[in-house]
């Protein structure tokens, strides 16, 4: 999609006008399974479609229109991010001033985001309701959000690219840091510390180092446990930059590794690249986990693959689609997908390698190239 900038006349700051076109996209597809309205809460969901980040508010949308409902603590700042769409201040809880809202402008059915809504916060919004419209005013529009984001614009992509790109530079942050004696903790804390200092909002997720024998738990915290003399150290993190997430992998080897933990290296390294391959518009997500899994499977090492071989990344680290066995969910340009296959050998090591994918035209693009996948021993 077309990223389209302009100078908003009173603030005299650039804003983007992507998100209104979000909506449009978004009440299309509620519309489309049987709702005139939608009401959403999800953090974000809102950045998507308003470019508000605050950690309370409710978007009403229906008939073309749509506000933003928050609290006096974010007054300044909804409405320096989300214009030119209306903000409203609201004393009650926002959900409950945008079903009102909704309400007034006589719509029926009201979409909400059953995933991402409590049970408790959906009964607090039908009991403001009139007795007589609570009834069937709210209905489950589940993922109508979730699928848009699916698919990334031009903006996204570059932000994207940014947040892949301070992603490759932890990993040489963390590339000067491990080595044998210093704590897992120490690697991930200088890695956290460059992230900051390069803008990140935040970590992606909590930042994962494991070295030894811990590299078999697919997902070990970083400890205080010292990394060894000898044997894998595999690094998991991202950063949150722009409001996008990076996810990466790298195994590295502390002194020289034995053949047999190269051969396990490049078989977990094949069957990544051969999932990176099979990336294509068209071509489904069970398709390029089977990609992976087929050449673990080949070298025996298919039972120690226990997890999927990737999701889908953005504003949240993990989205739609989902790379498991047998998903039938067909690969889209402008998706970012996660291709992260590993080993774990119970007692003995873990391998884990993993870059983000833009889905292209004709193929897929890896965002964190920049960090090499060759065997390094440290
Ligand atoms: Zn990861
Ligand atoms: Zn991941």
């Amino acid at each position: 999609m077309l990223q389209v900038w302009a100078r908003h006349p009173a603030a005299g700051r650039i804003w983007r006008v992507n998100e209104a076109s979000r909506r449009k996209r978004g009440l299309a597809a509620a519309a489309a399974a049987g709702v005139d309205g939608l009401l959403l809460t999800h953090g974000p969901d809102l950045r998507y479609l308003t470019g508000f980040t605050g950690s309370n508010g409710a978007l009403a949308m229906a008939g073309g229109r749509a506000v933003l409902f928050t609290d006096g603590r974010y007054t300044t700042q909804a409405r320096a991010e989300a214009a030119p769409l209306r903000v409203v201040i609201s004393k009650k809880p926002a959900p409950v001033a945008a079903a009102e809202w909704l309400l007034s402008r006589g719509v029926r059915a009201c979409g909400f985001d059953a995933a991402q809504t409590t049970v408790a916060a959906l009964e607090r919004m039908r009991r403001e309701l009139p007795a007589s419209q609570r009834r069937g005013f709210f209905k489950a529009a589940d993922g109508a959000i979730a699928r848009l984001r699916e698919v990334k614009d031009n903006d996204e992509i570059a932000r994207m690219r940014r947040a892949a790109n301070t992603g490759c530079s932890l990993f040489a942050i963390a590339l000067g840091v491990a080595r044998a004696g210093v704590p897992e903790a120490e690697v991930a804390a200088q890695m956290e510390l460059a992230a900051r200092r390069a803008g990140a909002e935040n970590m992606s997720f909590e930042t994962i180092v494991t070295g030894g024998e811990r590299t078999a738990l697919p997902h070990g915290r970083a400890s205080m446990a010292k990394l060894p003399k000898r044997g894998f150290c595999t690094m998991d993190f991202g950063v949150l930059l722009d409001g996008y997430c990076s996810d990466m992998t790298r195994t590295i080897h502390l002194g020289r590794a034995t053949p047999r933990e190269r051969d396990v290296y490049h078989s977990v390294l094949d069957a990544q690249v051969a999932a990176i391959a099979a990336v294509k518009p068209g071509a489904t997500a069970g398709e390029v986990d089977e990609a992976a899994r087929g050449v673990l499977r080949k070298a025996g090492l298919h039972k120690f693959f226990t997890h999927s071989t990737g999701h889908g990344v953005g504003l949240e680290i993990h989205e739609g689609p989902r790379l498991a066995a047998k998903q039938t969910q067909v690969l889209e340009p402008g998706m970012v997908i996660t291709i992260e296959p590993g080993a774990y050998l119970p007692g003995e090591f873990g391998i884990r390698i993993e870059d983000m994918v833009l889905v292209t035209e004709t193929g897929g693009d890896v965002l964190t190239a920049e960090s090499s996948k060759d065997l390094l021993e440290l």
